[in-house]
C-alpha cells in the first residue's frame, strides 16, 4: 500500500482521518451504514488495548463473564431515566423465527438492566457482595452520522458493572475505575486526560454521578474517551431491579452500583493525537507491530539476517513483522510502514551487516539512528520507551497550549470562532445558560476537572460568564466529537 492523495492532516484533518483508516487499512465502509468493518490493523489495536486494560480490571478484581445481546423491552422500561435518553437509539427486534414476537427485544445499547436482572437473583445477603463483572461485548445505538471508529452504530467495547453493600466502597470503586481510564490513556496510549464530573445534564441515563476522562484533539476539539458512573440505587431499588440483600443486623438493603466503559472510540483519539501528514503513528505499547525488519535487497545473507533478528525480537515478546519480499522496492516498503505507523522500522542491507549496524528508522520523529546487533532487545527496548514518552510529552504540550482560561463571554466566543481547545470558565450550574452557552458557540461543559484521584474539585469565587451571576466553580468547556 502506497499513499496515493493522503490530504495533510495539518491542511484538513477530517479528511486526512478518513483517508487514513482506509489508506493504512484500519478500517472500512460496511454495507450496513453506520457500520464499520475493523481490519487487522485496526482490531489489532483493539486487541492491545484490551490486553492493557484486562490487568487494570484484574487489579480491581473485576471478572470478565457473558450477557445476552438481547433485552427484553420491559426491562429498559424499569429505570426511567435509563430508557428516555436511551429511546431514541434503540434497534428492535419485533420479528424472529417467522413469528412476531409477543414481547420485543432490544439490541443491548448497554447492558445495566440485563445484568442486573440477574445480579437481583444472585443477591440475598451481604456475604453476596460485592459483584464486580465485566463484559467485553459490542452493543448497537442508532446513530444518524457516523465516522470511523468516533461514531459508529454498532461499536466494541468493555462495560463493568458492580454493586456493593455500602455506598462508600462503590463509590472508591467509581474512582479507581476512572483512574485506570487515565492511565489506560495516558500511559499507554500516550493521550492526556482531564479527569472530572459532567454537568446534570450532560451525565449517564440512570447515573447519579457521571465521571469522565477528557481528551483534546489537534483541531481544538475534545473527545470524550471513557466513562465511570456511580448509579446509586436508581437500578437496585424495588420498583427497578431489587438487588436487595439482608444486612448484617437482618435488615433488608438496596445495593449500591456502579458501571464504566471503554470502547473503540479511543482508537479514533489515537490516529488524531499522533498522526501527521504522511500517515498514522502509533505509540509502541499498543500499535500492531512495534518494529518492521525490512531487506534492502534479495541478497541470500541479507534474508538470512532478516529472518534471524525476527525471531530475536519476537522470542522477546517485541511485536515484530518482516518484508522480505521482491515484488515491492525499499522505497515501497518504508513508505508502507510509515503509512501505517510502526513505530521501528530496522533496515538490514549489505554494509549494516559489514558494520554490525542496523540502520533505525523512527516514525515519530522521522529520524534515523543506528542500531548495533550487540545487545539488540535492549537497544531496541529502550528506544520503543523513548518514543513512548516523547509522544506523551508532545500530546500533553498541545493539550496545554490548547487549555485556556477565560474570564468573560466575548473571549469565549473569540476562542470558540479559533483555534478552538478547552475552555476553564466560571458557569452558575444553571442548565439555561449551558444550554446558551451550546447553542451560541457549539461548546458543551465537557467536567468539572478534579484536582485528585477521589474526586476533589476547587472551590473560586467568580461570576458565571453567561449570567454574571454568583459562580462557584470553573468548569471545562469545548466543542466535542
Ligand atoms: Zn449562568
Amino acid at each position: 500500500m502506497a499513499k496515493r492523495n493522503l490530504t495533510p492532516k495539518s491542511e484538513n484533518m477530517s479528511k486526512w482521518y478518513t483517508q487514513v483508516i482506509q489508506q493504512a487499512k484500519l478500517a472500512d465502509y460496511s454495507p450496513v451504514k453506520g457500520c464499520m468493518v475493523f481490519r487487522p490493523n485496526g482490531y489489532g489495536i483493539w486487541e492491545n488495548i484490551q490486553k492493557s486494560y484486562q490487568q487494570l480490571l484484574d487489579k480491581m478484581e473485576v471478572k470478565n463473564a457473558y450477557f445476552p445481546i438481547f433485552i427484553p423491552m420491559s426491562f429498559l422500561e424499569k429505570e426511567a431515566d435509563h430508557i428516555e435518553g436511551f429511546a431514541p437509539e434503540l434497534a428492535i427486534v419485533t420479528h424472529a423465527g417467522g413469528e412476531e414476537l409477543a414481547e420485543k427485544l432490544v439490541i443491548r445499547p448497554t447492558s445495566e438492566t440485563i445484568m442486573y436482572d440477574m445480579y437481583s437473583k444472585w443477591v440475598q445477603s451481604h456475604r453476596d457482595l460485592p459483584i464486580k463483572i465485566n463484559q467485553w461485548n459490542n452493543v448497537v445505538r442508532w446513530e444518524k452520522r457516523t465516522n470511523f471508529f468516533l461514531r459508529t452504530t454498532e461499536f466494541l467495547w468493555q462495560e463493568a458493572h458492580s454493586a456493593h453493600a455500602n455506598k462508600q466502597e462503590a463509590i472508591d470503586l467509581m474512582y479507581e475505575a476512572l483512574a485506570s481510564y487515565r492511565e489506560i490513556a495516558e500511559d499507554y496510549l500516550a493521550i492526556p486526560v482531564v479527569t472530572g464530573k459532567k454537568s446534570e445534564s450532560e451525565k449517564f441515563a440512570g447515573a447519579n454521578l457521571t465521571t469522565t476522562i477528557e481528551a483534546m484533539m489537534p483541531d481544538g476539539k475534545a473527545l470524550q474517551s471513557g466513562t465511570s458512573h456511580h448509579l446509586g440505587q436508581n437500578f437496585s431499588k424495588k420498583d427497578a431491579f431489587n438487588i436487595s440483600f439482608q444486612n448484617s443486623e437482618g435488615q433488608t438493603e438496596y445495593a449500591w452500583q456502579n458501571s464504566w466503559g471503554l470502547s473503540t472510540r479511543i482508537i479514533g483519539a489515537i490516529i488524531m493525537t499522533h498522526g501527521d501528514d504522511d500517515g498514522v503513528v502509533m505509540p509502541p505499547k499498543v500499535a500492531p507491530t512495534q518494529v518492521a525488519i525490512v531487506a534492502a535487497s534479495q541478497d541470500k545473507d541479507i534474508i538470512a539476517k532478516v529472518k534471524e533478528i525476527k525471531k530475536q525480537l519476537q522470542d522477546a515478546d517485541i511485536r515484530t513483522a518482516s518484508d522480505i519480499s521482491s515484488e515491492t522496492s525499499l522505497g515501497w516498503k518504508l513508505n508502507d510502514t510509515e503509512l501505517t505507523g510502526i513505530p521501528v522500522t530496522l533496515i538490514v542491507g549489505k554494509r549494516e551487516l559489514e558494520n554490525g549496524k542496523l540502520t533505525a528508522n523512527i516514525r515519530f520523529t522521522k529520524t534515523k539512528q543506528k542500531v548495533s546487533l550487540e545487545n539488540l532487545i535492549d537497544n531496541v527496548k529502550k528506544i520503543l520507551d523513548s518514543i513512548q514518552s516523547e509522544m506523551f510529552k508532545k500530546a500533553l504540550e498541545r493539550t496545554k497550549e490548547l487549555t485556556h482560561s477565560v474570564e468573560n463571554y466575548d473571549d469565549f466566543k473569540k476562542i470558540m470562532l479559533g483555534d478552538r481547545g478547552f475552555i476553564k470558565a466560571f458557569w452558575c450550574e444553571n442548565e439555561d445558560c449551558e444550554k446558551a452557552i451550546k447553542e451560541e458557540t457549539k461548546a458543551t461543559t465537557r467536567c468539572l476537572p478534579f484536582t485528585d484521584n477521589k474526586g476533589l474539585v476547587k472551590e473560586e469565587d467568580g461570576v458565571c460568564i453567561k449570567c454574571g451571576k454568583k459562580a462557584t466553580h470553573r468548569w471545562l468547556f469545548a466543542q466535542a466529537y
